[in-house]
């Protein structure tokens, strides 16, 4: 499944960082998560809390970061985000769940050029980690 296999390599990113760094123990792992991003977020922690059991170092949590979508138009520099474009609840669904379809559905609020580009809230990334030497 898309969010195990997401977390899969969340946690291994992080044992490498904390092995590089070497630190004995993580004690918060925070990750983002792009709003435009489709995960389930209840069996994406499910999957990370299981993951982290056995992984190097002793983890004992982490924090789940939503990160807002943004974007910026390219003819005309406007930034704009989701809450600017969203028309009918039925196109917020598509996007949401759909998000390689943003493209298609949305267009710059200023201009209506529909060639923007992508500025935050894709993908999944370790934004810190706490831990002890
Ligand atoms: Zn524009």
């Amino acid at each position: 499944m898309h969010e195990w296999a997401l977390a899969e390599s969340v946690v291994k990113s992080a044992s490498k960082h904390a092995a590089s760094e070497k630190l004995r123990r993580l004690s918060e792992i925070g990750v983002v998560l792009g709003e435009l991003q489709a995960i389930d977020r209840d069996i994406f922690s499910t999957a990370l809390r299981e993951l982290l059991k056995d992984s190097p170092p002793p983890a004992c949590g982490f924090k789940l970061i939503e990160e807002a979508a943004s974007f910026k138009c390219r003819p005309c520099g406007r930034e704009f985000t989701l809450e600017h474009l969203k028309k009918t609840d039925e196109e917020g669904e598509n996007i949401h769940f759909i998000p390689e379809l943003a493209h298609a559905f949305l267009a710059c609020p200023a201009c209506a050029s529909p060639d923007f580009e992508v500025k935050s809230g894709r993908g999944v990334y370790i934004k810190y980690l706490k831990g002890e030497k």
